[in-house]
C-alpha cells in the first residue's frame, strides 16, 4: 500500500482537484491519499480565529462569508452534474454553519483547534464527491478516529498504528482511502493538529504505521531543491537526500517539507518521494536511508531565531556550568537549535519566545545575559560535508561581506549552521547559492 499526500496548491483550483483524481487512479496499488486543505484555507480560517480572539464578530462574520462564497463557487466548477453540486453545496453549507454558530460561543483554544480543522474537513468531503461522481470507488477515513497526539503533542505512532490496521482490515475489501492531513485527537479528545503544514506530517505517520511502500508528497514544485525558490533565482531539484540530509533541511527552513516530519517515516525506513502535481513526469526527490552522493547538497534558512549569549568568567575551568545553562531551557520545554562555546561565554540560540522572560531571569545569576533577536540560522546541508573540496574555505570567502554572529560545524556530518541577523539572510543565501553551488 502507498501514500499519496497532496499539499495546497494540489488541490486550490477544481481542475486540480480533478488532476489530482487521475494521479490516483493511474495505477491499481491501494493506496491512502492524505489531502491539505485547499490553499489559502488555512490561512483564512486562522484570520477567522484571531477576529474572535479580538472579539470582532463583524471582522470574524465578514471572513467567514468570504471565504465561503470561494467554496461555492469552487463546487460549481468541482462537481459535473447537478446531484454532485447538491451534495457538495450541503457540505459546504454544513460546514459553514458550523463556523456561523460558533460567532456566537465564547472564544476558546478548544474552539480555535476545531475553527482550524474545517480546511481539511472540506478539502476531503468535496473530494469524495467528486470521485463518487466518477464513479471510483474509496472509503473516506476520518482522521479524527485514528491520528492522535500525547499530552506532550507528540503523535503516538503505536496507538496510530493499531487504531489505524483495525479499520483498514475491517475494509479489506477497498483499495482507495481518502483522508484529511493536518487534524488530530489530543490527549484530552479534542480536535487539535499538528501545526502548520503538518498534512506532510500525517502522510509520513500514516506510511510508517501501515509500513507502506512508499510516502508520496505531491506538491507544487518538482521535488527538494539545492536553495530556497523563493528567495534565489537559479534553484535546482536534488535528485536524492537521505533521510538525515532532509530531516535537517525540513527543520532548518526548507518550506517544501513539515520541519518534523521525516522521522516516522525513516524509523519504518519508507522512502520518501517529492512530486509535482503540474508536471508529474518530473523525477522528483526521493529521501532513503541511503544519501545518494557525498558532498554539499542543499541550503536552507530558518527565520525568528533568537540568540542568548551567557558569559561569566567563572565559567574558567567550571564544570558542570553547562548543565545548570541547559538545565534552565529543559526547564520551560525550550529547545536549542546552535551552541557555540568560549573559555568564558556560551551562545546557543532557540525559536520561541514564549519563556524568553523566565529563561533570561533565571540564566541571570550565571552571568551576563545578552539577547539577541531578528536572527536566521543558514544551514548548509549535505552528507559527510567535510569531504566537499575546501568547503570551510569555499563557504567562508563567499560570504566575505556578511557578518556572521555565530557558525556550528561538526555536531553531525551532515551540517553546518550560520547564525546572522535576518536582514542578511537572502543576500546570504544567494552568495551560498554562488559559491557553493556555483549557480
Ligand atoms: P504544499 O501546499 O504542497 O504543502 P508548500 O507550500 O508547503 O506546499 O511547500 C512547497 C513550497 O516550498 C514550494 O512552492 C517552494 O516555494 C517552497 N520551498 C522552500 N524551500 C524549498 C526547497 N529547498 N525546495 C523546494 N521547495 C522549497
Ligand atoms: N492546511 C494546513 C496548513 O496550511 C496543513 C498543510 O497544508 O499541510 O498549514
Ligand atoms: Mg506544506
Amino acid at each position: 500500500m502507498k501514500i499519496m499526500k497532496f499539499g495546497g496548491t494540489s488541490v486550490g483550483k477544481p481542475e486540480r482537484m480533478h488532476q489530482v483524481a487521475q494521479l490516483i487512479t493511474k495505477t491499481d496499488e491501494p493506496k491512502i491519499v492524505v489531502l491539505s486543505a485547499l490553499s489559502g484555507t488555512t490561512n483564512s480560517l486562522v484570520g477567522i480565529s484571531n477576529f474572535l480572539a479580538h472579539s470582532d464578530r463583524v471582522g470574524a462574520k465578514q471572513a467567514i462569508d468570504t471565504l465561503e462564497a470561494h467554496y461555492r463557487s469552487f463546487v460549481l466548477q468541482l462537481a459535473t452534474t447537478e446531484a454532485g453540486r447538491e451534495k457538495a453545496n450541503a457540505i459546504v453549507t454544513e460546514h459553514f454553519e458550523f463556523l456561523n454558530i460558533i460567532l456566537r460561543i465564547s472564544f476558546s483554544e478548544a474552539l480555535n483547534k476545531d475553527i482550524l480543522a474545517q480546511g481539511e474537513l472540506l478539502s476531503t468531503k468535496l473530494f469524495s464527491v467528486f470521485l463518487e461522481e466518477q464513479g471510483i470507488d474509496h472509503l473516506l477515513l476520518p482522521a479524527l478516529d485514528f491520528m492522535t497526539i500525547d499530552a506532550n503533542e507528540e503523535p503516538q505512532l503505536g496507538s496510530i498504528k493499531v487504531k489505524l490496521s483495525q479499520i483498514l482490515k475491517h475494509h479489506a475489501d477497498k483499495k482507495l482511502f481518502v483522508t484529511q492531513g493536518y487534524i488530530c485527537r489530543n490527549a484530552r479528545g479534542e480536535v487539535d493538529n499538528l501545526k502548520r503544514g503538518g498534512s506532510d506530517y500525517t502522510a509520513s505517520l500514516i506510511a510508517a504505521a501501515i509500513q507502506a511502500t512508499v510516502c508520496e508528497i505531491w506538491t507544487d514544485i518538482d521535488g527538494m531543491h539545492n536553495n530556497d525558490p523563493r528567495v534565489v533565482d537559479k534553484t535546482v531539484a536534488i535528485k536524492q537526500i537521505s533521510f538525515d540530509e532532509a530531516a535537517e533541511l525540513a527543520y532548518f527552513g526548507a518550506k517544501i517539507l513539515h520541519p518534523t516530519c521525516i522521522w516516522p517515516a525513516q524509523q519504518m525506513n519508507v522512502p520518501v518521494k517529492l512530486l509535482n502535481t503540474m508536471q508529474p513526469d518530473a523525477e522528483g526527490t526521493v529521501i532513503t536511508e541511503d544519501a545518494g552522493s557525498v558532498g554539499v547538497k542543499a541550503v536552507a534558512a530558518k527565520d525568528g531565531i533568537i540568540a542568548i549569549k551567557i558569559k561569566s568568567s567563572r565559567m574558567l575551568l567550571a564544570y558542570g556550568f553547562l548543565r545548570k545553562v541547559f538545565e534552565v531551557f529543559e526547564k520551560y520545554r525550550t529547545s536549542i537549535d546552535m551552541v557555540t562555546t568560549s573559555e568564558v561565554a556560551v551562545s546557543v540560540t532557540i525559536d520561541s519566545d514564549t519563556f524568553l522572560e523566565e529563561i533570561v531571569k533565571e540564566l541571570e545569576p550565571f552571568g551576563t545575559v545578552e539577547v539577541d533577536k531578528g536572527q536566521t540560522i543558514v544551514s548548509i546541508v549535505g552528507n559527510e560535508i567535510a569531504k566537499t573540496d575546501h568547503v570551510l574555505q569555499r563557504l567562508f570567502e563567499s560570504m566575505a561581506e556578511v557578518p556572521v554572529r555565530m557558525v556550528s560545524y561538526g555536531g553531525s556530518p551532515h551540517n553546518i549552521s550560520l547564525l546572522v541577523n535576518s536582514e542578511y539572510k537572502i543576500k546570504t543565501l544567494q552568495l551560498l547559492n554562488k559559491g557553493l553551488f556555483g549557480l
